[in-house]
C-alpha cells in the first residue's frame, strides 16, 4: 500500500514488509518515509489547517458520518485485515470493527455539540458594561500516532474527533500494523474529506518520530503507546498540547460474594483477549481467600481450556503475539518469574510467535510479571485477606488506568471503587471494558487526559473569548 501525503498517495524505494504474524507471511509493504517525507507533511499539514477550519460543522459530520457508513459496509474487508496484519482472531477483528463504526458515528455527532458559552463578565466591579462569550477553536495541526494493538479503532479515536473539531491531522500508524490505518485514511478521501486535512505517513517511529514531534508547527501530540516512547515524546515536543494514552499492569479484586462464575468467565476474557495485548487487559486478580481456591482452580481450568492458533479460524479463542520478539520476551518473564518462586498453574510454553494463556501464583513482588505491563497472555494470582490490602495492593504500582471489582455488596463496591487509584473502576466486570464515548484514559505513568469523543473533543480544540466593552450602553 502507499501513504497519503501532501494529497497524493505515494510509494518510496525502500519499503517496509508487513507480516501476519501467526504464518510470517509477508501480507503487503507500505514505504519508510524520509525526512523528505516529514517535512512534506508538515508543510502541508498547516495547509490543511486552513481547509479544515474552513469547513463547516456540517461539512465535517457529514464526512465523518460517511466514513462510518463505509466502514460498516467493508466490515468483513476490515475485519479480515486487522486480523491478517495484527494479533487478532477474526471475532475480536470483528468486534474492532463495529466498535470503529460507533466510534465515527459518535464522532459526527459530537462535531455538531461543539459550542460555547456566554461570560458573566460583570462578576466583578470593572466588568459593568461587558459582555461576552468564549467558543472552542481547533488546536491547529494534530499529530496522532498509534499502536499495534487496535490497528483500526484506536485509529478511528484519533481521526474522528480531530476532524469533527476542524484540526488537520497528520497520522503515523504503527509500523508492524499499518494497513487498516491506510484503508481508513483511504476511505475518509472517498467520503469527501479534502485532501491535506488527512495524511498518513508509515515509517519508523524511531527515524521519523523526532522530526515530526519536535516541530513548532504541529500543536497537539495525541499519542497512544507504551510508557518508554511516550516519556521521549513528551521530553522532546516543547510547547504544544500532549495527549498520552498508555499502558498499564491492571487489577481485578474478586469479593467473596461475587458470582464467580461470571467473575472467572469475564476475567479470563479480559486476561487473553487479543493474546493479552490489550491496554485493558487483567494482570493481576486479588480473591478474598474465603474463595481463593475455587476461584484458582475454575480459571485454570477455564484458561487451559482455549483454543490458540490460526486467527481467521471460527473456532480460535486466542491468536498470536504481534512478533516472535515479543512472544519471547513474555516467556522470558515467566520463566524468571517461575526461577524466582512463582508457580505457573497453566501454560508457560511458546511456540514461535503463540504463547500459552499462563496463569501464575506465588508470584515475588519484584519480578517483571508482577510489576511491569506484561502486555501478553499471562495473569497472576493472590490471595487477600481484607478491602485494605486489596487496595493497597491495586493501587501498589506506578500505573492506573482500569481496574475491576466484583462484589454483591453495594457498601464493598463503593468502598473499594472510591479507594482505587485509576481512569475507570469496572464493578462486576473485568477491567477490559471500554464504552467508546465514555472518558477513557489513565492517572500516574498510564497517561495523560481522556479520549472517549466529546472529551477527546475537549482536548483537541481551545477557547477563545470574544469579549465587548459596551462604550455608549
Ligand atoms: P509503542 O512501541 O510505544 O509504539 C506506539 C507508536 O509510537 C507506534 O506508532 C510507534 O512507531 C511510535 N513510536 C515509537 N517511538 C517513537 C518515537 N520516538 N517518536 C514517535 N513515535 C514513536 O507501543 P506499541 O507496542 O505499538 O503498543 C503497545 C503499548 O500501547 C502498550 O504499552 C499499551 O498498553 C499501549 N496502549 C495504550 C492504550 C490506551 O488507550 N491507553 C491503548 C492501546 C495500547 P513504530 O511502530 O514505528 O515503532
Amino acid at each position: 500500500m502507499e501513504m497519503f501525503v501532501a494529497g497524493d498517495w505515494v510509494d518510496r524505494a525502500e519499503k517496509i514488509e508487513v507480516r501476519d504474524p501467526f504464518d510470517d507471511a509477508v501480507i503487503d509493504t507500505v514505504p519508510a518515509a524520509n525526512s523528505k517525507d516529514v517535512e512534506s507533511v508538515l508543510a502541508a499539514s498547516v495547509e490543511g489547517s486552513r481547509v479544515a477550519r474552513a469547513m463547516t460543522t456540517y461539512e465535517r459530520s457529514k464526512v465523518i458520518g460517511r466514513v462510518g457508513d463505509l466502514v460498516e459496509e467493508r466490515a468483513q474487508n476490515f475485519a479480515q485485515l486487522i486480523a491478517r496484519e495484527g494479533s487478532k482472531t477474526i471475532r475480536e477483528a470483528r468486534k474492532e470493527v463495529s466498535r470503529c463504526v460507533n466510534t465515527l458515528r459518535s464522532s459526527a455527532e459530537e462535531a455538531r455539540r461543539i459550542s460555547g458559552e456566554t461570560i458573566p463578565f460583570d462578576s466583578f466591579p470593572g466588568g459593568e458594561q461587558r459582555k461576552g462569550y468564549y467558543e472552542r477553536m481547533p488546536v491547529g495541526v494534530v499529530l496522532a500516532i498509534t499502536p499495534f494493538n487496535d490497528p483500526l479503532n484506536l485509529v478511528a479515536h484519533k481521526l474522528g474527533p480531530a476532524i469533527a473539531a476542524g484540526n488537520a491531522v497528520i497520522l503515523k500508524p504503527a509500523t508492524v500494523t499499518p494497513l487498516s490505518a491506510i484503508e481508513l485514511t483511504r476511505v475518509f478521501q472517498e467520503a469527501g474529506l479534502p485532501p491535506q486535512v488527512l495524511q498518513t505517513i508509515t515509517g519508523y517511529g524511531s527515524v521519523i518520530g523526532d522530526p515530526l514531534v519536535s516541530d513548532e508547527r504541529v500543536r497537539m501530540i495525541s499519542f497512544t503507546g507504551g510508557v518508554e516512547a511516550g516519556k521521549h515524546i513528551t521530553a522532546l515536543a516543547g510547547i504544544k498540547k500532549i495527549g498520552m494514552e498508555l499502558g498499564s499492569n491492571s487489577p481485578v479484586i474478586v469479593w467473596h460474594d461475587a458470582d464467580l462464575e461470571w467473575a472467572v468467565e469475564t476475567c479470563v476474557s479480559g486476561a487473553f483477549w487479543a493474546a493479552g495485548q490489550n491496554c485493558i487487559g487483567v494482570q493481576r486478580i486479588y480473591i478474598h481467600q474465603d474463595v481463593y481456591t475455587e476461584f484458582r482452580n475454575a480459571f485454570v481450568d477455564r484458561t487451559a481450556s482455549y483454543k490458540i492458533g490460526d486467527k481467521l479460524d471460527e473456532a480460535t479463542d486466542m491468536g498470536p503475539m504481534i512478533t516472535e520478539e515479543e512472544a519471547a520476551r513474555v516467556e522470558q518473564w515467566v520463566g524468571k518469574a517461575a526461577e524466582s518462586g512463582a508457580a505457573v498453574l497453566t501454560g508457560g510454553g511458546r511456540s514461535g510467535t503463540l504463547v500459552q494463556p499462563t496463569v501464575l501464583e506465588d508470584v515475588p513482588p519484584s519480578v517483571a510479571v508482577h510489576c511491569e505491563e506484561v502486555f501478553g497472555p499471562t495473569v497472576n494470582l493472590y490471595p487477600v485477606s481484607d478491602a485494605a490490602e486489596a487496595i493497597a495492593e491495586a493501587n501498589s504500582l506506578n500505573f492506573g488506568l482500569h481496574a475491576g471489582v466484583f462484589t454483591r455488596d453495594v457498601d464493598t463496591a463503593f468502598k473499594i471503587a472510591g479507594g482505587l487509584e485509576c481512569g475507570g473502576v469496572m464493578i462486576n466486570d473485568s477491567t477490559d471494558y471500554r464504552l467508546d464515548t465514555m472518558p477513557f484514559g489513565g492517572v500516574k505513568n498510564s497517561g495523560l487526559g481522556r479520549e472517549g469523543i466529546r472529551f477527546a473533543i475537549e482536548e483537541l480544540t481551545e477557547p477563545k473569548v470574544v469579549c465587548w466593552l459596551l462604550r455608549n450602553a
